[in-house]
């Protein structure tokens, strides 16, 4: 029987000229630790890129990678790694995964740790526990999340950095004629006003393109239904986190006032986020992000939205990759999912730092080849991490 034996953490922190989302605006300042406010979105980030890698090992030698946000306080991570998990699980056969992940959720719930840094360690954790899986069954992830449904992800374009409308526009014509058919634009760095920019990109798109927005949870539901009407007339095809992500009644309130198709579920951890907001009928898209979530919860809250007929459009952020690919694994197996967010500006970078990291082109990812994940930390990760 194969045991675990040791789980190590690391961060990985790499370098990028401009922080995420742009150069400093106005009132914005780097503190003495590196992290920035965005007055936009309201959300603090690191001026470099970083993310946080797991390790395990089994007592022959097999190894798991798995990968968590590494944004803020990535240390926490390392700690619970250490303090908590590595002891509860040395010893135990990384195949009982799911048991692993109810086990190490268990102790922790009645004190109220149900989601946050505790639920990010479980993901990093969980995701090498099945990239594991896979490698000692000698079978790509997906095979052992129910099968590859889909050969190829189709993948929606995430984000036009560019100063200004018609430069977003241009981007996003060069998108569409390499393939791509969805476009979602941010409107919490829409300089020129979130309406301007839709207007922009249908005028210059024609009718075809499926354009979608990130409303950041920025609005009351009463703000945020009105807005949303208005954006109908562009054809707008997803309206993304309108509300405060504790909002429930008014992300519902939302759902029934507006045609257009609301999406959440970035900042969820476990079945349990999903549950109340699917029974409200808050959502008709969820959007579980791999590097929260792990795969088992992550496949959990698809097939709870599946039950419920609504669709997973998964969540793609910074990260090198690794929770990338198990996300990708994942979405070959998933009923119902129309696109994978791309974040094109991070992802097609990371190629650089994962080997087997699969293509996405002409609209869609490839698929990642190979037992487990199908990827690898590359040798040339290794110069911008650190062992904690
Ligand atoms: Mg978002």
């Amino acid at each position: 029987m194969p045991k675990i034996h040791r789980i190590e953490t690391f961060i990985v922190t790499i370098p990028r000229d401009t922080p995420y989302l742009g150069p400093l605006k106005p009132g914005e300042v780097v503190n003495e630790r590196g992290y920035l406010v965005r007055k936009a979105n309201r959300t603090i980030y690191p001026t470099q890129d970083r993310s946080v890698l797991v390790k395990v090992t089994t007592a022959s030698g097999a190894v798991g990678w798995g990968e968590t946000y590494g944004l803020t306080a990535p240390k926490v991570i390392g700690a619970l790694v250490d303090d908590l998990i590595e002891p509860l699980l040395r010893g135990r056969d990384p195949r009982d995964v799911q048991v692993i992940w109810e086990d190490l959720y268990d102790i922790l719930r009645v004190r109220g740790y149900q989601g946050g840094f505790w639920l990010d360690a479980l993901a990093a954790v969980d995701i090498a526990l099945w990239d594991l899986c896979g490698k000692l069954a000698g079978l790509p992830l997906r095979k052992l999340l129910g099968g590859e449904r889909r050969s190829s992800v189709p993948a929606y374009v995430s984000g036009l950095p560019r100063a200004t409308i018609a430069e977003k526009v241009e981007l996003a014509r060069d998108f569409v004629d390499r393939g791509f058919t969805a476009i979602k634009i941010a409107a919490a760095v829409s300089a020129d006003g979130v309406e301007a920019e839709l207007a922009a990109l249908r005028e210059g798109l024609g009718p075809k393109v499926r354009l979608f927005i990130d409303f950041h949870w920025m609005y009351s539901a009463g703000e945020a239904a009105s807005l949303i009407r208005w954006l109908e007339r562009y054809d707008l095809g997803l309206a993304e986190a309108p509300c405060r992500p504790e909002d429930v009644e008014g992300l519902a309130d939302v759902a029934r006032q507006v045609a257009v198709p609301v999406a959440a579920g970035e900042e969820w951890r476990t079945v349990f986020d999903a549950r109340p907001r699917l029974a409200a009928r808050a959502v008709s898209i969820i959007q579980p992000e791999m590097g929260h979530t792990g795969v088992t919860q992550f496949m959990r809250m698809a097939q709870l939205a599946q039950a419920h007929h609504v669709h997973t459009m998964p969540h793609a952020t910074i990260g090198l990759g690794i929770f990338m690919a198990a996300s990708l694994q994942a979405s070959s197996s998933i009923l119902d999912l129309p696109f994978h967010e791309y974040q094109h500006s991070i992802y097609d970078r990371n190629a650089a730092f994962v080997t087997g990291q699969p293509a996405c082109h002409a609209g869609a990812f490839d698929l990642p080849q190979g037992p487990g994940l199908g990827v690898e930390p590359a040798e040339d990760l290794w110069r911008y991490a650190i062992k904690i």
